[in-house]
């Protein structure tokens, strides 16, 4: 079977040795995983998500009454926080998940990819994607480049024109270095001729699949200065800390992901 998230991290390294423009990337500090997606639903091909992003400032939730607009109920305080992911003695900065079987399937015709890509081959679209997520990579250390959102994970509204058309420059100079064609050959095929060709599609995933490492909200021991209910934050239903023994392999097929080995036993590039 083919492990694809490592191969995609295999790429990764090859990408990241030849564009001038990435070559900051320290690639021991990102995590390729898998999420589930069917190919042909609507939805991302992949997300890069930081975790160096600081928490935020103290905030609250609260309530009013729908008529007389007062305040009825508040939540405690509490700060949005990224959790921790270290594998061996490495701590991830950003993780970059592919949906899988959706990107497998990602064509370049008919995509608004097209016209940057004029006469290639379909699956240069998902070349097009691995070097658009680690373009999210921020040379600055200061999260994703450009806005993100306040989950960590990276809004629509922050690519511009210019985004779209700095990728395509860096993937058309990437091929052009005439790269080993056994690092791209996977793409090459969609998801029914991966399974053919491998035997099946494997990809790391984390043991709370499909929830992965996410930002979530800590309470903070401060007084609330209102007369009003303080509701209690529901209790985290994630880890905040995570290692190597969170990583599981699991198939993905058509319909579902299901877990293959034993934990530990396999560790993402
Ligand atoms: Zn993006």
């Amino acid at each position: 079977m083919i492990n694809y998230t490592e191969r995609i991290a295999l790429l990764m390294q090859d990408v990241v040795s030849r564009t001038p423009s990435l070559s900051f990337i320290d690639l021991s500090e990102v995590l390729v995983f898998g999420r589930f997606g069917r190919a042909g639903t609507e939805g991302p091909f992949a997300t890069c998500h930081c975790l160096t992003l600081p928490a935020s400032e103290p905030g609250y939730y609260f309530w009013r009454d729908r008529t007389t607009g007062e305040l009825t109920r508040r939540s405690e305080w509490f700060v949005t926080k990224s959790p921790v992911v270290r594998i061996g003695h490495r701590s991830i900065k950003y993780l970059i998940s592919f949906v899988l079987p959706r990107y497998c399937d990602q064509l370049l015709e008919r995509s608004r990819k097209a016209e940057l890509y004029p006469n290639m081959p379909n699956w240069v679209a998902k070349l097009d994607t691995i070097v658009h997520e680690l373009y999210h990579i921020d040379p600055l250390e200061t999260g994703l480049r450009r806005v993100v959102r306040a989950d960590g994970s990276d809004s629509p509204r922050t690519h511009g024109p210019h985004f779209y058309e700095e990728v395509a420059r860096m993937v058309k100079a990437y091929l052009a270095t005439d790269p080993n064609p056994d690092l791209v050959r996977f793409l090459e095929y969609d998801f029914a001729g991966l399974n053919e060709h491998y035997g099946g599609v494997v990809a790391t995933t984390f043991r709370n699949f499909p929830s992965f490492p996410q930002r979530y909200q800590e309470a903070l021991d401060l007084p609330a200065d209102s007369m009003v209910k303080v509701e209690p934050l529901k209790p985290l239903n994630q880890p905040v800390t995570y290692t190597e023994d969170d990583l599981h392999i699991r198939q993905f097929t058509e319909s579902c992901a299901r877990r293959l080995t034993r934990k530990g036993q396999h560790r993402a590039a």
